[in-house]
């Protein structure tokens, strides 16, 4: 259909154009379906250009009504449409946006590989690479089998324009396992056919030629089937044949002029230039040589140029107009070096990416190392805080345990040293540990030279209240004694349970008359005890027997048979009394001895009875 409407325009019949663009917009009417207009233009854009651009131009009638994919890919078509048309920068900015979008991935990767394209006809070689290696290194993650295709035909394209035919060859070959028909199919055909012309590896007699024009033919790829057969013609020209190299453009050449593709129209036009100059048809080839430099005048740095510039300096030259021969010497040699700079600039180009690939993988992998590092030291210091924390614990739960252990055994010893040395009952000093005290107490005085008293005590008819009020009765009256004595006693005595309802107390400094009037006391508040407290009606009472160490010396056991002997004197005199040893007469006999005291002898010291 576009070759119809170029066809119309160039043959000014505007009446016919009106009616084509009719039809046309007719035609899109009818596909009331915005998506259908989206698939049919993703359908024609390279093979009928005119009809993607009046697509993309009624797609834009809709931009408002659009969802927001289809905001993208509107906008993907545009930058793909300002391509077609030359505006390379504007298309640029679109695809550009459209990488950094919201768009879904697939439409980036797009995106992204018509940047490639874009770059790779502005020639801006390393960002070309920068894009075309991003775009390679996301495809792993496509599943889309066409956009996988796109990609290797992007790749092939890019590699073979600059000049790297060995990696576009590795391309177009991954693109041809892909793909085994149609415009891809033969996208891979030309691509590798290329390859392999630059390579040096294509003959003219090479059965993939004629595969590829058919190929390309089938999916009616005009400029695709027309660079094969540019192939072709130079590798006829390379072997001398220019009649069959020109068979081959002119079969061509109505088609491609149609396309309005300028670089390979110049390409034809020179390689026409070339052959028909071979064959001595020097106007047609200077005309050919005027129309290639006509048709690049906005390509830099372009082969047909440089041929044809050859072409019209050899024709001067031939004609013997050596001004004009140098005129076009100097041209061809200006395109000459400028071509050959692109050429080092591509392999300059592709050399920097290689090391800024090789060198940004070689950072990654430092950084990766790196960050091994770092995880190998963060788990280590985490095992070192663990095993620390374990550690304290551990510390802790062993000085806790020491603790504990430490206090328990305080405790025992506590418990044992209050069973070894106190009377269960009463809690006061028991037997055992009264001698030891008592004797320390005897020693002192005795090295100082100060007097010290004994009481001896013991309850009266006690064993009546066990009998008459249970033996629980008889403990509480022990306890209560106990009590009443201790509270009354200076801070120094050492009171004791010497067994059963005995007691002793041994007053250190303290001469015979207080320790008797001490024992008045003790018999007092024995005698005060209310029994009512342990529930029954009963007296208590103590008789008593006070001795001194000047009387019975500094031995214990004297002192406290002293005592006791005075003790039991009270016993037999009615009890609840108290009797002051007396010591005994040699010469007299005991009854004299007991009379005597009975008698208060002892002038000087008083009898005290409670009865
Ligand atoms: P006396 O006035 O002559 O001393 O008469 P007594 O009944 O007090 O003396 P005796 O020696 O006949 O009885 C003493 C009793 O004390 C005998 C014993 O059962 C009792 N007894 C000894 N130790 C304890 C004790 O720890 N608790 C109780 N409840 N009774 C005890
Ligand atoms: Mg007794
Ligand atoms: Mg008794």
């Amino acid at each position: 259909m576009h070759r119809t409407m170029y066809k119309l325009i160039k043959r000014g019949k505007l009446f016919c154009l009106f009616t084509y663009f009719f039809v046309s917009f007719a035609w899109a009417a009818q596909t009331s379906d915005v998506q259908d207009l989206f698939t049919q233009a993703d359908a024609v854009r390279s093979s009928n250009p005119a009809q993607f651009i009046f697509l993309i131009e009624e797609l834009e009638t809709h931009r408002a009504n659009l969802s927001s994919k289809q905001t993208f890919n509107l906008d993907y078509l545009t930058g793909y449409s300002l391509s077609f048309k030359g505006k390379f920068q504007k298309a640029l900015e679109i695809y550009k946006k459209l990488v950094t979008s919201e768009a879904n991935e697939t439409l980036k990767l797009k995106a992204s590989l018509s940047i490639v394209n874009t770059y790779a006809i502005s020639k801006n070689w390393p960002d070309g690479l920068h894009y075309l290696s991003n775009a390679l290194n996301k495809l792993p993650l496509v599943i889309d089998d066409k956009l996988q295709q796109r990609a290797y035909a992007v790749a092939a394209i890019f590699y073979n324009q600059l000049g790297q035919f060995e990696l576009g060859l590795g391309y177009a070959r991954r693109l041809a396992k892909l793909s085994l028909v149609g415009r891809n199919f033969c996208f891979a055909k030309q691509l590798g056919l290329e390859s392999q012309f630059e390579l040096g590896l294509l003959e003219e007699n090479d059965p993939q030629i004629l595969e590829g024009i058919e190929a390309c033919q089938q999916s009616n790829e005009v400029v695709m089937e027309s660079a094969i057969y540019s192939y072709l013609a130079k590798l006829h020209l390379k072997n001398s044949n220019p009649q069959k190299a020109i068979l081959a453009l002119e079969e061509n050449l109505q088609a491609i002029e149609e396309s309005r593709y300028a670089p390979i129209i110049a390409l034809y036009y020179s390689l026409l230039a070339e052959s028909y100059f071979q064959i001595q048809s020097s106007v047609i080839a200077e005309d050919y040589a005027h129309r290639t430099i006509q048709q690049t005048r906005n390509i830099a740095n372009s082969k047909p140029q440089v041929s044809s510039y050859k072409v019209l300096y050899q024709i001067a030259e031939s004609r013997g107009d050596h001004k004009l021969a140098l005129e076009y010497h100097k041209k061809f040699a200006e395109a000459d070096r400028a071509y050959l700079d692109n050429i080092k600039t591509k392999h300059l180009a592709f050399q920097l990416a290689e090391h800024q690939t090789t060198e940004h993988k070689s950072r990654i992998e430092l950084l990766d190392k790196q960050n091994n590092l770092l995880t190998i030291e963060q788990k280590l210091s985490a095992i070192k805080a663990e095993n620390n924390r374990l550690f304290i614990a551990m510390l802790i739960a062993i000085i806790t345990l020491l603790v504990f252990w430490a206090y328990k055994s305080w405790m025992t010893q506590k418990r044992l040293k209050q069973l070894a040395e106190y009377d269960a009952l009463t809690g006061i000093l028991n037997r055992g540990h009264f001698t030891q005290v008592a004797q320390s107490a005897l020693k002192y005085c005795a090295n100082t030279d100060m007097y010290l008293s004994c009481i001896l005590f013991d309850l009266d008819k006690f064993k009546n209240i066990n009998d008459s009020y249970g033996h629980a009765c008889g403990d509480w009256v022990l306890k209560r004694v106990a009590e009443v004595c201790q509270a009354q006693g200076r801070k120094n005595d050492i009171f004791a349970r010497l067994g059963g309802e005995e007691f002793c107390v041994v007053l250190p400094s303290c001469d015979l008359l207080t320790a008797t009037k001490l024992a008045e006391e003790y018999r007092k508040v024995i005698e005060r005890i209310d029994s009512a407290d342990s529930g029954f009606d009963f007296t208590i009472s103590a008789s008593f027997g006070v001795t001194d160490t000047l009387r019975s010396g500094h031995a214990l056991e004297k002192l406290i048979a002293d005592a006791d002997e005075a003790m039991y004197e009270s016993k037999h005199n009615g009890r609840n009394r108290i009797t002051v040893y007396s010591v005994p007469d040699k010469d007299a006999d005991s009854d004299e001895n007991t009379a005597a005291n009975s008698d208060g002898a002892q002038a000087d010291l008083p009898l005290f009875t409670g009865s």
